[in-house]
């Protein structure tokens, strides 16, 4: 709520521009849009960024995990904190608007407070996430788990293939992993996060809507799967007589992508991405078949549900055939809620711009899923171009990017001023 006297805030979709246009131009030339975390480039364009904090009146510091902080006192004492960001590395040859958009938002929502000389109650934090996207290291949110507590010693011993640790990559961007054995930050400490970030599929533009307020991160279940069939002779073993592995294979997915259509109390996708025929020739029936089924889904229940279901079907498909059939978890995430009261804040603000919104979870991870372990979360989508992401045809226009941006403006005032 504004009172009748002040000012409202209003974003400048101009200077937003303009700043997304000039962290973009840290890439490596010859394959726009490339800014890999712990590159040269990764630390050059937080060289930047650390000037536009100052220049500001943010007061900057990297924590020990390597997230870069840029801090604006609050008026009143002993609030949490407020705070945004998202992450400024980039896949290889990725785009223009995923994790930037972020950064560059948490930004725009200071000069806007200045402009309108809005002076909010709780200290505000723009945030960089130290290597959110998976990089040398094998390991992503990397910054945001350490803020969480979530990196364990032997995550921090993994290795580059340059012989580097983890931890030396962290020390190499500012950060100390020497202090990285507990949170960096304790429940209270943040009183409210909110991230903007790009869509990166297709819901919002194929419904004509502005807004996501995303209602949870997926957690997600990975199964490998290995059938052992038969490998024989193609011209001579009758089709009675085979033990086709690749056969059992495809129907078996036929059916996960069937079953993953049904109904389903909450939303989930299941999807076979990875699969390797041996001997893989092509006058030789497949005697064995190794493939990775990955299952995303919003609810804790609707994923285990699914990966019952999948063991039983696989089991039973293969015995059919008299193959055996062998599967393991090879990675689980918990799903993760965001905050219903900084969604319900989301909802608001979106609504009363007269933007169109709807909840939906994130089938991709974010920084907010860690952030969501110590401190009540909330993510803002926009759409983005045919849904396309981590490519060079990343895409959002500027009214896309000012509806969100200016939503999470609100949002944040709106969290400010609750009792
Ligand atoms: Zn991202």
């Amino acid at each position: 709520m504004t009172a009748a006297n002040q000012t409202p805030v209003r974003i400048d979709n101009k200077r937003l521009a303009a700043r997304l246009e000039r962290l973009s131009q840290f890439t490596e030339p010859g394959k726009p849009w490339e800014r890999t975390a712990f590159s040269d480039l990764h630390v050059s364009a937080r060289e930047w960024l650390v000037e536009e904090m100052r220049v500001l009146g943010l007061e900057t510091e990297i924590d020990a995990g390597g997230n870069l902080i840029g801090r604006l006192q609050g008026t009143s004492n002993g609030l949490g904190t407020l705070a945004s960001g998202s992450h400024s590395d980039t896949v290889p040859s990725g785009g223009r608007f995923d994790g930037a958009l972020g950064v560059i938002a948490a930004l725009e929502v200071v000069s806007a407070l200045r402009d309108a000389g809005h002076r909010l109650r709780h200290p505000f934090e723009v945030i960089d996430f130290l290597a959110e996207e998976p990089n040398q290291y094998g390991l992503s949110c990397i910054g945001s788990r350490a803020m969480a507590g979530e990196l364990t010693p032997e995550n921090l011993e993994f290795t580059a293939p340059d012989g580097t640790s983890l931890a030396e990559g962290i020390r190499r961007m500012g950060g100390n992993p020497d202090k990285l054995n507990a949170p960096l930050r304790t429940k209270g400490d943040i009183a409210g996060f909110v991230e903007i970030h790009i869509e990166q599929g297709r819901v919002l533009e194929d419904a004509a809507e502005d807004i996501g307020v995303v209602t949870g991160i997926v957690g997600i279940t990975r199964i490998a799967v290995d059938i052992e069939g038969r490998a024989d002779h193609s011209g001579a073993t009758p089709m009675g007589l085979r033990k086709d592995a690749l056969v059992a294979a495809s129907l078996m997915i036929a059916a996960f992508d069937v079953q993953a259509h049904q109904d389903y109390y909450a939303p989930m996708v299941a999807t076979v991405g990875k699969l390797d025929v041996h001997p893989n020739a092509s006058n030789v029936v497949p005697g064995r078949v190794s493939f990775v089924l990955e299952i995303r889904a919003g609810q804790a229940a609707t994923l285990e549900r699914y990966h019952k279901w999948a063991d039983w079907t696989i089991r039973t498909m293969a015995e059919e055939r008299s193959l055996v059939a062998r599967t393991r978890i090879i990675g689980q995430s918990e799903p993760v809620a965001m905050d219903t009261d900084i969604q319900l804040a989301i909802s608001d603000a979106a609504s009363a711009s007269g933007y169109k919104y709807r909840s939906m979870p994130s089938g991709a991870g974010h920084d907010a899923a860690h952030v969501a372990l110590i401190a009540p979360a909330g993510m803002i989508f926009i759409p983005c171009l045919d849904g396309r992401s981590h490519c060079p045809e990343e895409f959002s226009d500027s009214e896309q990017i000012a509806r969100g941006v200016q939503s999470l403006v609100d949002t944040l005032i709106a969290l400010d001023n609750r009792q």
